[in-house]
């Protein structure tokens, strides 16, 4: 039988639950266990995939196709571990299987209730994990807990305790401890009060990890262990970080994982060797020279939208030993600009991000356009590769008004646009392509350098709108080759520019696979374009 770890907010959300839940889940891993996490995410929505992302920041997309709470893609990270479906459920899905189960008359005409019937539920979502037989299960409940809808959620798991017992079963809550500046002092009562309402539904924390500005200080945590009645070694610090990458460092040296690991009656191994995250973090923040990446987009506001492709650049920023600074450049800014030079005079490279509709889509061609014309490195991620593609067919090939059917159904040029299905092939369909497809990459070319010359590839896909097949012969003629193609050659997957130091399209998002020990190549590669741009040889 596995070991449970559950993990609850409290206070405020974005309080960096899913980073203390994964910086665990790797703490864990290290002692020689084996560790699956689950984030429950109390929306009602059936998955993120239809949710904004001026809301909810980015939609994090498995091997499997599954549209998730950008939290996996932490986990994903840190634990440097593929997840699927299974690793994230919403109470909408769990909703929806539940009625489906009274419709289908499995409740043999018994009142369908929150508890038992909701909570058997979730308690499911979380036991089928079990399949996977690994050592520790590590669920991390969305939310604040006070919240209506978590409710349901806490029940289940308060109820798990009494069914698995207490060595079996782990209380984590995450809660912030605000510093008052007027007066210089941290506060412990919002925390109190969040116990208190955890200790109401029945659930006794066994450990607290407390959020704030600074370290607590030895007066902070013995108020707060005494109030919530956890032992004050077990009341433990994360400070804000430089990085959030540090945060293992810090819990390890905190001694959670000794503290997990004694709770759930689990052999810590004798030293655990982090070595690798030390010299991550360490390199990280010592970086020297620095590059400036332009991220032309839409939702440039909500940072949290793009988080994978900043991860993916704190990635590459380490292997190429230079900090990557990202600008977040507004598209419909570039619309009424007349000149965009100025815009981009202090950025070495252009990123154009994925996205859909058709706002500030003109922006983003221009700024494509600019990056082309003055060989500036160009990297398009999906919606990007999009408009790459047709930016060319526009300027270079002379193809005027050509567009996505995206924006423009009656377009005489669909550079861009929905593939009819082929024969015994379904995805080219209406429907979303999504998760991982096989790409064969083409030797010869800059990408199949990139890649490190191997033949096929892996990456994950969310989009509708393919490359239309009729006008590759002429793009290819012309200077925009397809170095990347699906295996029955009928999808464009990869597009880069014949004469230029660095302009790639991808139809995929390749910033899903990125990890910090190991960098997406197209991201590494990218960032060293740049470098390149803007040191040239002398590093
Ligand atoms: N809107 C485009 C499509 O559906 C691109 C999607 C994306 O960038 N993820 O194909």
């Amino acid at each position: 039988m596995p070991k449970y770890i559950f993990v609850t907010g409290g206070v405020v959300s974005s309080l960096g639950k899913g980073i203390a839940t994964s910086s665990i889940g790797l703490l864990i891993k290290r002692h020689g266990y084996t560790v699956r996490p689950l984030k429950l995410d109390p929306y009602l929505n059936v998955d993120p995939g239809t949710m904004n992302p001026f809301q909810h920041g980015e939609v994090f997309v498995t091997d499997d196709g599954a549209e998730t709470d950008l939290d996996l893609g932490h986990y994903e990270r840190f634990l440097n571990q593929d997840l699927s479906r299974k690793n994230n459920a919403t109470a909408g899905q769990i909703y929806e299987s539940l009625i489906q189960k009274e419709r289908e008359g499995v409740f043999l005409g018994k009142t369908v209730q929150v508890v038992p019937h909701l909570t058997d539920e979730i308690k499911l979502r979380i036991k089928e994990l079990v399949l996977n037989k690994d050592d520790v299960i590590i669920v991390e409940i969305g939310g604040t807990v006070g919240d209506i809808e978590s409710l349901p959620f806490l029940e289940a798991i308060r109820q798990m305790r009494l069914e698995y017992g207490e060595g079996n079963t782990f209380f984590i809550h995450v809660t912030l401890v605000p510093y008052i500046r007027s007066i210089g002092e941290l506060k412990t009562k919002p925390t109190q009060h969040s116990v208190m309402k955890l200790r109401e539904i029945g659930i006794q924390p066994d450990l607290i990890i407390c959020r704030s500005e600074m370290p607590i200080g030895d007066e902070i945590r013995d108020k707060i262990s005494l109030f919530t009645n956890v032992p004050r070694e077990r009341v433990v610090e994360m400070p804000d970080l430089p990085t959030i990458y540090q945060a293992p460092l810090i819990l390890h040296k905190e001694r959670v994982d000794e503290n997990i690991l004694q709770g759930l009656k689990l052999k810590p191994s004798k030293k655990i060797d982090l070595s690798d995250w030390e010299n991550f973090t360490n390199t990280l923040l010592n970086l020297q020279q620095k590059v400036r990446i332009g991220i032309v987009g839409k939702y440039v506001d909500v940072k949290d939208s793009y988080k994978s492709i900043s991860e993916s650049f704190v990635h590459a920023s380490v292997s190429n030993n230079v900090k990557v600074e990202l600008k977040y450049i507004d598209s419909e800014k570039l619309e009424e600009m007349r000149d965009i030079s100025e815009e981009f005079s202090d950025v070495d490279a252009i990123l154009v991000p994925g996205g859909f509709g058709q706002r500030g889509i003109e922006g983003k061609i221009k700024a494509i356009e600019y990056a082309r014309e003055n060989k500036m490195p160009y990297f398009g991620i999906c919606l990007g590769m999009q408009l790459a593609s047709i930016e060319f067919a526009r300027n270079v090939l002379g193809f005027k008004g050509a567009n996505s059917t995206e924006f423009d159904p009656d377009t005489s040029f669909p550079i861009i646009t929905i593939l009819p299905e082929k024969e015994g092939i379904k995805r080219y369909g209406g429907t979303l392509r999504k998760g991982a497809y096989p790409a064969i990459i083409k030797p010869g070319t800059k990408t199949y350098e990139i890649y490190g010359k191997v033949d096929i590839i892996y990456e994950r896909h969310r989009h509708r709108y393919e490359f239309n097949p009729e006008f590759r012969s002429i793009f290819e003629e012309n200077g925009m080759i397809v170095s990347g193609e699906s295996p029955d050659g009928y999808l464009v997957e990869i597009i880069e520019l014949k004469d230029h130091p660095f302009f790639i399209g991808v139809q995929f998002h390749p910033e899903f696979k990125s990890r910090p020990m190991r960098p997406h190549p197209i991201f590494h590669h990218f960032v060293k374009a740049a470098k390149y741009r803007r040191y040239g040889n002398e590093v």
